[in-house]
């Protein structure tokens, strides 16, 4: 069998249009997991690379000063076999086509072991949306949405919140996409507001998905809820909602951060005085009820469920032999490295990869899809059990192919999803 390329033989590095450290991440662990299920060459070689690469500059004017900033923004669909693309959109001063890329490829890992009928898609734009105002925020989300309007579209490829998002956004990018054909059309994204056709249940989804999955994986391991402890990395989205429903199961939360600070409490923290310190302030510094230490410490508190919810490559080579729980369980997107994950191995953490952990919004977001596309609404309760019964369905699959296969939880759950859209692009074959 021969193909053009050789991703064993060759330098990734060489492919240096998306090159970044989260785009090698995300090939370096696509790669195992096809060489562990010897995955045909040519559709290997197919999957690696994403399909629609768009790359977009645009103007950005500020409030109070005649000065107009030149803004990167980008749109990649990874796999485009398995029906419309699917995927958040994310504000960060650090995004780059690379990180959108690795991103839009585990987007189709996810959306296939969660058996949902979405290829992998991600968007981005390079800024800092902390520092914009809400003005400046709606002016840059619609002129991005317009940049990108040709390649998206409620069949297409639907966006929905990820860092540096949220409804609102959406909502402004529901509207820019509506002004242009002329009437209102929900389904281009999820995400948004219920009363623009938004989901219940969706804002919390993460976070509500990734606590179902603790629980089963506490389960699996006899490790006892009402007597465990948490660190939870983040305070955003994902970060403050698992942190809401780790504290209805009876999990003691005893460490939190977010980008300006860490906090710990041996004792366990107050979460709604959390949530109403941020209610207020915005950040957690300078909340009263926990010491303060720095996001490198917090990881490395003694708990049993650390779950990291912020960023990319927090966990690497050289903290992940002082990490101290029992179960890591990942809301954010890729906080793990390839060498870091042989060391949890080894150390016999019980690791609940992002693919699955953070399934639960684009799972939401499906449901999100399908109530609009057909003018139906569905009550939180169905909405949280059908919730339930797919990630639940989906952490059985990968724990059953870990155990048969001997394969770490992460391998374990790629293949899963891998094997999935192999097999429909061989049926689909190819064109010509
Ligand atoms: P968010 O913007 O709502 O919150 C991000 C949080 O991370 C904030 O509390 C911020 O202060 C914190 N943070 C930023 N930089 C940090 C740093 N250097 N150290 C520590 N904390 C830092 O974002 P989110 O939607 O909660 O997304 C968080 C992660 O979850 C991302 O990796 C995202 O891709 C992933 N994710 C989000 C969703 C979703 O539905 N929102 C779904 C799946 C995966």
């Amino acid at each position: 069998m021969s193909s053009t390329i050789h991703p064993f033989d060759q330098d990734i590095d060489d492919n240096t249009e998306w090159d970044s450290p989260m785009f090698r991440l995300a090939q370096q662990q696509f790669l195992k997991a096809a060489e562990i299920m010897s995955l045909d060459e040519n559709v290997r070689d197919r999957l690696l690379f994403p399909q629609r690469s768009l790359t977009v500059s645009f103007p950005c004017r500020r409030d109070e000063y005649a000065e107009v900033e030149t803004v990167f923004g980008y749109r990649v669909q990874h796999v485009l076999t398995m029906g419309p693309t699917k995927g958040g959109i994310r504000y960060h001063q650090d995004v780059n086509l690379g990180e959108v890329s690795a991103l839009a490829m585990w987007m189709t890992w996810k959306c296939a072991l969660m058996e949902l009928p979405f290829g992998g898609a991600k968007g981005g734009v390079r800024i800092d949306p902390t520092k914009l105002s809400r003005s400046e925020l709606q002016r840059l989300t619609r002129r991005y949405t317009m940049e990108i309007t040709d390649i998206i579209g409620p069949d297409r490829d639907i966006p929905a919140p990820d860092m540096g998002t949220n409804e609102q956004v959406m909502a402004w990018i529901m509207d820019t996409y509506s002004q242009q054909v002329g009437y209102a059309v929900p389904e281009i994204v999820t995400g948004k507001p219920v009363v623009l056709g938004g989901s219940l249940g969706r804002t919390e989804a993460t976070g509500r998905g990734l606590v179902y999955l603790i629980c089963e994986a506490a389960n699996h391991m006899g490790m006892d809820l009402k007597k465990s402890t948490a660190v939870v990395q983040g305070f955003g989205n994902v970060g403050s909602n698992t942190i809401r429903f780790l504290a209805e199961s009876g999990v003691k939360i005893i460490g939190v951060s977010d980008v300006s600070t860490g906090l710990h409490n041996p004792n366990g923290l107050e979460v709604n005085s959390l949530l109403e310190h941020i209610d207020q302030h915005g950040i957690l510094k300078g909340y009263a009820g926990a010491s303060e230490i720095s996001n490198s410490e917090l990881l490395e508190l003694k708990c049993d469920i650390l779950a990291p919810c912020a960023l990319q490559n927090q966990i690497t080579s050289k903290n992940a032999s002082k990490l101290n729980c029992r179960m890591l369980a990942e809301g954010a997107n890729g906080p793990t490295t390839l060498e870091a994950d042989q060391i949890l191995i080894d150390k016999e953490v019980f690791i609940v990869p992002d693919i699955l952990g953070n399934a639960g919004g684009v799972t939401v977001s499906y449901f999100e899809w399908v109530q609009d596309t057909q003018n139906f609404t569905w009550s939180l309760e169905e909405i949280n059990d059908r919730l339930h019964k797919i990630m639940v369905g989906a952490f059985n699959r990968t724990v059953l192919r870990s155990q048969r296969d001997k394969l770490d939880m992460r391998t374990a759950a790629m293949i899963e999803g891998i094997q999935r859209v192999a097999k429909a692009k061989l049926l689909r074959g190819l064109f010509p």
